[in-house]
């Protein structure tokens, strides 16, 4: 197998891979190459017609397509040499400066030998099975991302009459998509009794189309031999389990699988990365680098992001990270700190902490909830936040010298 080696490779072409490249590049890495699976660059990005991409950081609400086109002009700009159509198979970690990564392109096979690596493979979607819908499996079963693609690329419409299983963003704006084609959305169907997406889309997406969304309802089974024919659908109690007496049959010939994502780990793991159950994704330091020296882990695949933004910034990070490994030779210290996840919270990311620079934290809440405060009681840290809620990732900026002096860190909301 052909071998090149590179100083950096960034594995995932979406925001947070083009950001990580760019970034780079623009700190004057020698050989930067970035490879992605799909025939072009951008990740989700191009797949999302609707609005509300970049208005963070660019003061204009562009759709993902506008974005992705500025992201990909901003590496076409760059000494960045890019591989579409290349799926990386296999990662390992040789030594401190060499990592490896075997991708199969349509030209052939090829390794290559890295000092640095930023893992931005972006996540998967939860199946069927794994939303636990029982019953046949005929035509008319997509996920959200199906659904997506077969519409926005390529022109599909996927059904008449839907039921979409999820409230997350991905399921909102899906549903709202499939409504301006003409499908009638029945309903939107949501386990916990709180939508799972952003306020701005429950309002956009559903309120705005008169999309009934069904709070406390679990899909139970798909009903249907060659094409969906109806699902079934109870109310749960607070347990989370069905209540027999309340299963309703809805026709319909489309079901929508909106359950969430999962970060895809599966080639960082199998190189030996620490991978932390909260969040699916990597355990990483405050440089975004992974238990894996020289390896760097952005956006989705570190965890999972509601905003494109902090995807991007993630792969900007990684990259000076990696800019600063090859560099300076990494970062070692003997006191990284494991902050502790407290009350009120699923997460935090950076998981490990030195001192060495200011840190972003991000952060999820385990249920909605106003007027909260955010503790931080080592540092005699308190935030208050008008209102939080599970769907909206939380950010906190710890100052290195704050860090530098604890000696215990736990994050907490009361
Ligand atoms: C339906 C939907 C709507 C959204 N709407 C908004 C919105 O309105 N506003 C907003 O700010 N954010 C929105 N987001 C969130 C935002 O799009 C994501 O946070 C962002 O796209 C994550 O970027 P990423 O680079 O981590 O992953 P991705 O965009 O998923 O990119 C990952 C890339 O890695 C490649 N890849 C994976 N595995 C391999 C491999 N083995 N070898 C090679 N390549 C590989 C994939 O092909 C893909 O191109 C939305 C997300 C979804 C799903």
């Amino acid at each position: 197998m052909p071998t090149r080696r590179v100083d950096l490779l960034v594995v995932g072409g979406g925001p947070a891979g083009l950001a990580a490249a760019a970034r780079a590049s623009e700190l004057g890495v020698r050989r930067v190459v970035l490879v992605d699976e799909r025939r072009w660059l951008g990740g989700i990005l191009p797949q999302c017609i609707h609005p509300g991409f970049g208005l963070h950081r660019y003061g204009r609400d562009m759709t993902g397509c506008e974005l992705a086109e500025k992201l990909i002009d901003r590496v076409s700009s760059l000494d960045v040499d890019v591989y579409t159509e290349a799926h990386t198979v296999r990662m390992g970690y040789e030594s401190y400066l060499s990592k490896t990564a075997e991708v199969l392109t349509p030209r052939g096979a090829f390794r290559f030998r890295a000092k640095t690596v930023v893992y931005a493979a972006g996540a998967r979607e939860r199946t069927c099975f794994e939303a636990g819908i029982v019953g046949s499996r005929p035509a008319g079963v997509y996920t959200a991302g199906e659904v997506q693609e077969m519409m926005d690329v390529w022109g599909i419409l996927p059904g008449r009459e839907a039921v979409v299983a999820g409230s997350g963003d991905v399921g909102l704006i899906v549903a709202r998509r499939l409504t301006l084609e003409g499908v009638k959305v029945k309903a939107v169907v949501e386990l916990m009794p709180y939508p799972g997406g952003l306020l701005r889309n429950v309002v956009q997406c559903l309120e705005d189309y008169q999309i009934p969304l069904l709070l406390s309802h679990v899909v139970l089974a798909v009903e249907g031999s060659k094409r969906v024919e109806s699902v079934l659908v109870a109310e749960v109690d607070e347990n989370l389990r069905a209540r027999e007496e309340t299963v309703k049959r809805i026709p319909c010939d489309l079901l929508v699988i909106a359950v969430g994502l999962i970060p895809r780990v599966e080639l960082l793991a199998g190189a030996g990365a620490m991978i932390d159950p909260k969040t699916g994704g990597p355990v990483v330091n405050e440089f975004l680098e992974t238990s894996l020296p020289g390896v760097f882990a952005a956006g989705n695949a570190l965890v999972i992001n509601d905003l494109v933004e902090h995807a991007m910034e993630q792969g900007e990070l990684a990259a000076e990270s990696a800019y600063r490994f090859i560099e300076d030779g990494g970062f070692r210290s003997a006191s990284w700190k494991r902050v502790r996840v407290g009350d009120g919270l699923r997460f935090v990311v950076p998981q490990l902490l030195a001192g060495f620079r200011d840190v972003k934290l991000y952060l999820r809440a385990s249920s909605p909830s106003e007027n909260a405060r955010l503790l931080i009681p080592e540092l005699g840290k308190s935030v208050r936040l008008r209102s939080v809620r599970p769907a909206e990732m939380i950010t906190l900026t710890l100052k290195a010298e704050d860090v530098l002096k604890a000696e215990r860190l736990t994050v907490k909301l009361v």
